[in-house]
């Protein structure tokens, strides 16, 4: 039994896992275990052998039994203590990095319209993109059969009400709630039924308006020409006469084309000008309308469309880019490239 007992200690020892020690409990302890071979050795044994012998069976029973369990335990504690190890975080790890929201290419162009006229003394108003037909064209001179008013061109919400086919129904709203002088502009965006390379069904335009008394040609030549020298560079800029229903006289304004410099490109149409926005002297019959004296008051308008300004600025050929909202283009207009650095 002492052998017994030594050689149980010894295979102990080697045990790693719960499996081991099963197989080790049955070597010892099962059926046909070595401790259980002793009990029957005690048939053949005197009533007092019997009780001798047995209590010493029993003994090493129980001695075994306790060394298995606490082995038992021992493995399990120690199952768990590597498993804890193993699925650990490392805390003091950096970061894989995290994405940075950008400003869409369209924002930051009407931000930087934005103070370039707040620079000049503009302020900033906004108006509803679903609007009143009579703001958005019978107020500002666009009668009844102007071909703007097609179906074909503006979406009708019913007979009286449109989304703003531009941005200047804002007008009639600052010039019917506010005494002049006014001066602002409004950026939105706008809808027209059109869609092809240059244009989009959903766009934007920045409006400007200013009205006081002794207001000039002169001066809106002034502020466009230094808006587009301030907004585009160093270029040529002329006014070439035109015709809108609520400016007289009208004008549209061309750049100097800022691809090929003026030599002529296929951008250009060959003629070294681009196009870049429309204005005029307000026409009497909408300051009219909005309770404005004509004969005491004048004041000068302008409206351009944002994405031309951005595809113009940044080189960009295709306006459905801004809409598609492909990382591959707007990261390019993130300063971190959208990564933490
Ligand atoms: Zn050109």
């Amino acid at each position: 039994m002492e052998q017994l007992k030594k050689e149980f200690e010894q295979l102990l020892k080697d045990v790693e896992n719960q499996e081991q020690l099963k197989q080790l409990k049955a070597q010892f302890l099962g059926k046909k275990g070595k401790i259980t071979a002793f009990f029957k050795q005690l048939k053949g044994l005197s009533e007092e052998e019997k009780k001798e012998f047995g209590k010493k069976i029993n003994e090493l029973k129980e001695f075994c039994e306790r060394l298995l369990e606490d082995k038992s335990k021992e493995l399990f504690e120690r199952a768990k203590q590597e498993s804890l190890k193993k699925e650990a975080v490392d805390i003091t790890l950096p970061a894989r990095g995290a994405n940075f929201g950008a400003i869409h290419p369209i924002t930051k162009t009407i931000m930087e319209i934005e103070d370039i006229f707040k620079s000049l003394g503009f302020g900033v108003e906004s108006g509803p993109e679903v609007e009143l037909d009579l703001f958005n064209f019978e107020m500002l001179n666009i009668p009844k059969e102007h071909p703007a008013r097609d179906m074909q061109d503006t979406f009708y919400i019913d007979d009286n009400v449109v989304l703003r086919t531009h941005t200047s129904p804002t007008q009639i709203r600052v010039m019917k709630r506010q005494k002049p002088p006014v001066m602002f502009i409004s950026p939105g965006r706008v809808y027209r039924r059109d869609s092809d390379l240059t244009h989009s069904p959903m766009f934007h335009q920045i409006e400007g308006l200013l009205v006081d008394k002794n207001v000039r040609f002169s001066d809106l030549k002034g502020v466009l020409s230094e808006f587009l020298r301030m907004f585009f560079g160093d270029v040529p800029v002329r006014f070439r006469p035109s015709y809108f229903p609520f400016t007289e006289p009208s004008a549209e304004v061309d750049i100097g084309c800022i691809i090929c410099k003026g030599k002529g490109c296929r951008v250009c149409s060959h003629t070294g000008y681009l196009e870049v926005l429309g204005c005029g002297m307000v026409h009497p019959n909408v300051l009219k309308n909005c309770g404005y004296d004509p004969d005491e008051y004048v004041g000068f308008a302008f409206g351009l469309g944002i994405e031309r300004f951005a595809m113009l600025k940044y080189g960009i050929d295709n306006i459905k880019l801004f809409f598609e909202n492909d990382l591959r283009f707007l990261e390019q207009f993130s300063y971190s490239k959208g990564r933490l650095l």
